[in-house]
């Protein structure tokens, strides 16, 4: 007999915290979006996920960096990675700031998209790329 007082006493307790939360109003997507920003991480849209799914074809065979002009120039561009390493550097919002690569140096040619075998979208992966750049830096 109890057992069952204080289990209808439990529950009936948790029920009442539980209703008055509700009332008081609950955080909403909003609270959820800003927890997450600040360990950089920024929702993706359905075009964005579907973006994702067609970089997995990449199969690094370093095609596209031989075919990108920015590549091979004097003044810094690209200065550690060619576009072959945009597929690698995509899957991972929260480490655009910290890599040693920026896609503004792109002069957007489309030359390693033409050269791609698997026809990874390179050029939209940059714009990706650029965008959740800035989103990150909000
Ligand atoms: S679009 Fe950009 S990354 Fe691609 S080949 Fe041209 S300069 Fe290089
Ligand atoms: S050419 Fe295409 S498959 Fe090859 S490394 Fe570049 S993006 Fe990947």
């Amino acid at each position: 007999m109890l057992k069952r007082i204080h289990a209808t006493f439990y529950l009936g307790t948790h029920l009442m915290i539980r209703f008055m939360k509700r009332l008081a109003g609950r955080p909403g997507k909003g609270a959820f979006l800003r927890a997450y920003a600040t360990e950089r991480l920024v929702p993706l849209t359905h075009e964005e996920k579907g973006l994702l799914e067609k970089i997995s074809r990449c199969i690094a065979c370093g095609l596209c960096d031989l075919a990108c002009p920015a590549t091979v120039n004097p003044d810094g561009t690209f200065p550690f990675f060619g576009p072959s390493a945009l597929p690698f550097l995509s899957r991972s919002v929260p480490d655009f700031t910290a890599a040693p690569f920026s896609p503004k140096t792109c002069g957007e040619c489309r030359e390693c998209e033409k050269a791609c075998p698997e026809e990874v979208p390179l050029t939209k992966i940059i714009e990706f790329i650029k965008r959740k750049f800035e989103e990150v830096r909000r």
